[in-house]
């Protein structure tokens, strides 16, 4: 053993290991009873002002008391929080971790390893987490992908791959402009905002993406999608890139994948799906043939962090083409030098597949998860949270106060109290019912109607929780119609 002298006192590890221990240990006590305890809380609270206060203080000179700080973190933002860990909650599309994820995150901050690159395991664990996801999806062994915050970052990613492979190397050192060309995008009005967010970030511009109409499922309409493919050509446009949904953020419909895959190949388009948190519906073998067609793709973007229950952030991006993906990105750099010995092996690195250079471990809480509930469990949650959204819908169609606004597809169910003046009563119930601490559904809107809209992500929903929205709903709606 190498030994070296630890006493110097400039360092910011505890001089008393012990006392920092067990501090740790009350800790790491206070968020396992938070979890086994969640259902005793409201999923969410108003957050009263003076708690808001504590957190406008000054910026903190002198050291502080490690207990202390984890007093505020118990009493002033635990409680706080949004509630996704909640089963109650059902706004959005929050996926609601678990244990084994929230240790893993833990190792994970303790080896504080930057997945950037460099000849290292934890770049192997991502590289692991690839291949399980591309045996998982049925892509070819050698796809290329890479862990990101989310979605949002994953299509970044997918359309800036589509434009290089559009508009080749060029388009990196000259710019869009150079080309000449005018790029086109095709998605469905169902589709979710971060792709018109990202073809603004990637220099093409939120008009170049075509929104399709969708029909009474809402799917993308394919004669639509054709008609606007022809049109954009004919005007001398150059379209380039087409974007499926597996589980809209609205409705959970997914588009019919085969035949945007048909479209995009005879049309050279560039395929991609946005699997946010559908993709994984692959994991539940009963929902997996719904989704035929997304081995096809060209590129994948979906969450761990929503339908996996792996903690926040842990999205990912699947590129079918490395080459492609490679030379998008990767850029030479002097401290950057690649060897095939020491530390700088195993070229090459994550870095020269997307944006970041640094990056955390991300993958040690996904490959966890995968490691410690297996394939087949995580499968089957998703599954469940169908199951509770077609019981959600027979209670619905069962309840005469209430009203389904939309088919349910997969896990969301969109549904309203029937009243006059329906817009605002819904609203204003959705309001309640996230105060009451009993349910907290959020709201959407269907060809300009208000919904009430219940996304089933949470591996600890369970019936009970679908009847207290239920009776909350009815009573909550029928208080306010007769107030
Ligand atoms: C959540 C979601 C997104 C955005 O994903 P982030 O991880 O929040 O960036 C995109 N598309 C769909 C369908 C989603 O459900």
């Amino acid at each position: 053993m190498i030994h070296r002298n630890d006493t110097q006192s400039n360092t910011l590890d505890p001089e008393n290991w012990e006392e920092l221990r067990a501090q740790g240990h009350r800790m790491l006590d206070d968020m396992f009873d938070y979890l086994q305890g969640i259902r005793s809380r409201p999923v969410w609270q108003p957050i009263p002002d003076t708690v808001r206060a504590e957190f406008q203080e000054p910026l903190p000179q002198s050291a502080g008391d490690l207990a202390q700080a984890h007093e505020t973190f118990m009493n002033s933002i635990l409680p706080y929080a949004v509630g996704n860990a909640h089963p109650g909650f059902m706004g959005w599309v929050h996926g609601g971790g678990t244990p084994v994820g929230m240790l893993a995150e833990m190792l994970a901050a303790g080896l504080n390893a930057n997945l950037g690159g460099r000849d290292q395991i934890p770049v192997e664990v991502e590289r692991q987490v690839l291949r399980w996801v591309c045996e998982l999806f049925g892509f070819p062994e050698d796809a290329s992908g890479l862990f990101v915050t989310g979605t949002s970052m994953a299509t970044l990613i997918a359309v800036s791959v589509a434009r290089h492979a559009t508009l080749g190397p060029e388009v990196r050192t000259l710019g869009i402009a150079a080309s000449g060309k005018r790029l086109t995008a095709y998605t469905s009005k169902g589709a979710h905002g971060c792709i018109a967010k990202m073809m603004d970030v990637a220099g093409l511009g939120t008009d170049a993406l075509r929104m399709i109409p969708v029909d009474a499922h809402y799917q993308m309409d394919l004669t639509a999608l054709e008609q606007a493919i022809a049109a954009d050509r004919a005007l001398g446009y150059t379209p380039f890139f087409v974007a499926a949904t597996a589980g809209t953020v609205n409705t959970g419909a997914i588009d019919p994948l085969a035949a945007v895959a048909d479209i995009a190949k005879q049309q050279g388009l560039w395929f991609h799906v946005d699997g946010a948190y559908g993709a994984l519906a692959m994991l539940a073998p009963e929902l997996a043939p719904r989704l035929a067609g997304l081995e096809r793709a060209d590129s994948v973007a979906f969450d761990f962090h929503k339908w996996g229950q792996v903690p926040y952030d842990a999205g990912f991006v699947l590129i079918r083409d490395r080459q492609q993906h490679f030379d998008t990105f990767a850029s030479p750099a002097a401290y950057l030098r690649r060897d095939t010995h020491g530390m700088a092996g195993g070229s090459p690195w994550p870095c020269d597949f997307g944006p970041d250079l640094s990056r955390g471990f991300r993958a040690l809480k996904a490959w966890f998860t995968l490691q410690v509930y297996g394939a087949e469990k995580l499968g089957q949650v998703i599954a469940h949270t169908c199951e509770l959204a077609r019981y959600l819908e027979q209670r619905i169609l069962a309840t005469p106060e209430l009203e389904l606004l939309a088919p349910v597809s997969l896990n969301i169910v969109c549904f309203r109290f029937r009243c006059n003046d329906a817009d605002h009563v819904n609203a204003a119930i959705i309001v309640a019912l996230q105060e009451s601490g009993i349910a907290a559904p959020s709201a959407t809107t269907l060809e300009g109607t208000l919904a009430i809209r219940a996304a089933i992500v949470n591996h600890r929903t369970n019936k009970g929780d679908i009847d207290a929205l239920i009776k909350a709903t009815v009573e909550i709606g029928t208080a306010k119609i007769s107030s």
